[in-house]
């Protein structure tokens, strides 16, 4: 399964990708982790986005594209995987799509986290709160000035994505306010609900079949033992009844010559 979650700073696309991560077996590729990861390793993309993200804005689309190329490549990937935070621009959109055929794969479904803004501003609030009460280290995009450009970062840039989306028919919609569990729940159903729509268009790129395929040209294929002649033989078997079945006595029923017995 490949999916797409999509929805503002705060939205709880983490939260959710961690639940079908532990349910489905699948990756969560964060494009936020690996950019976060690249700045504290201090790698040369490290270096280059580290000030953009500080500031809350988007780093360039090339840069994120080749790390998610190279990301979903990965062995770990092939099971399928869970996109978070990644694309967020229409180009970043079109360039997923090319890369997808690319390689091959397609995407099952975009689910959309639709959240209330200002409910979402108290939510993030009360998070950076609470993670300085407990004493641990805040992201340095994680204050309320960076998350207000964060968020209109989204409106403008990401936003737009949910159309494009929709054009494509992978779109799913889900309430991102209602309890994480509740939210979980939802995810599923669609997810179930992609599943069942997809499936003529699977079964239409379905292979032919290999049986028939391997089949020399000419040769008929092999006859199946019916469920009906096998017990007959067996009984036979069992009993030790060695006469042959009587043979069926086709040509005296079509009125023809009966064959001379040897
Ligand atoms: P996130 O953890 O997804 O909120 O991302 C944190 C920051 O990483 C963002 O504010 C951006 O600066 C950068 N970032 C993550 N994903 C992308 C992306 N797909 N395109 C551009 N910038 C990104």
């Amino acid at each position: 399964m490949r999916l797409i979650l999509l929805g503002p700073p705060g939205a709880g696309k983490g939260t959710q990708a961690q639940h079908l991560v532990a349910k489905y077996g699948l990756v969560q590729l964060s494009t936020g982790d690996m950019l976060r990861a690249a700045v504290k390793a201090g790698t040369p993309i490290g270096r280059q986005v580290a000030d953009i993200m500080a500031r809350g804005a988007l780093c360039p689309d090339d840069v994120v594209v080749g790390i998610v190329e190279d990301r979903i490549q990965q062995p770990d990937a092939r099971k399928g995987f869970i996109l978070d935070g990644f694309p967020r621009t229409v180009p970043q959109a079109e360039s997923l799509d090319q890369m997808l055929e690319r390689h091959g794969l397609a995407l099952d479904a975009v689910v959309e986290l639709r959240v209330d803004e200002s409910a979402l501003i108290k939510r993030i609030e009360s998070r950076i709160a609470q993670t300085k009460a407990r004493g641990e280290k805040l992201r340095d995009d994680d204050n309320p000035e960076v998350l207000h450009r964060r968020l209109a970062a989204y409106r403008e840039q990401t936003a737009p994505l949910i159309a494009y989306y929709r054009r494509h028919g992978t779109l799913c919609s889900v309430d991102g306010m209602a309890p994480i569990p509740e939210v979980a729940a939802q995810i599923e159903r669609a997810l179930v609900e992609a599943e069942r729509t997809a499936k003529p268009a699977k079964r239409a790129a379905a292979p032919p079949r290999r049986r028939t395929a391997k089949r020399p040209a000419g040769k008929a294929p092999a006859r199946r033992r019916t469920a009906k002649k096998a017990p007959a033989r067996a009984l036979r078997r069992k009993t030790g009844d060695r006469r042959k079945p009587a043979r069926r006595r086709t040509a005296a029923r079509k009125g023809l010559p009966r064959r001379p017995r040897a």
